[in-house]
């Protein structure tokens, strides 16, 4: 297995109710490890950006307003095969269909605020890092 880095944002709902600790601690706990973080208040041209793959969806303009209504927690994560390790640690989508002990299934309120957002492949996850982290900024 690779050693491989994901990026991972904890959503505004999270931070809201104080819950970075927490979720860091599940992170931790399935052995990923936080390498770049910080928080920060998305510009609503930032989301559109990130978000910029769902611009055609539905609820992308809620999407985008719910992620700049707070602050967020930008991070890096390092581990084995880590890119879908956090996918199973973040849990399906809507926490409705979460499995027990992920990070939806925890703390999400709905299929919009669910707390947490990881990279879905290897390539987006250099993209996303890339988006927010400069090289430096990545301590292993
Ligand atoms: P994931 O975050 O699990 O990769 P998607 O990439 O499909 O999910 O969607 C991006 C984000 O858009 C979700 O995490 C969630 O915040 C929001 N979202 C997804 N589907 C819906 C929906 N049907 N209604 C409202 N918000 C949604
Ligand atoms: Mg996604």
């Amino acid at each position: 297995m690779a050693i491989e880095y994901t990026f991972s944002i904890i959503k505004p709902d999270a931070t809201r109710r104080n819950l970075t600790g927490k979720i860091n601690a599940v992170i931790e706990e399935a052995g990923l490890r936080v390498v770049a973080q910080k928080r920060a208040r998305l510009t609503r041209e930032q989301a559109e950006g990130f978000y910029a793959v769902h611009k055609e969806r539905s609820f992308f303009g809620e999407l985008v307003d719910f992620m700049v209504s707070g602050p967020v927690v930008l991070q890096v994560l390092e581990g084995e095969n880590a890119v879908a390790k956090y996918r199973e640690v973040m849990g399906a989508t809507n926490p409705a269909n979460a499995d027990e002990g992920t990070i939806r299934k925890l703390f999400a309120e709905s299929i919009e605020a669910n707390s947490v957002h990881g990279s879905d492949s290897l390539e987006n996850a250099a993209i996303e890092i890339a988006y927010f982290f400069a090289q430096t900024d990545i301590v292993g």
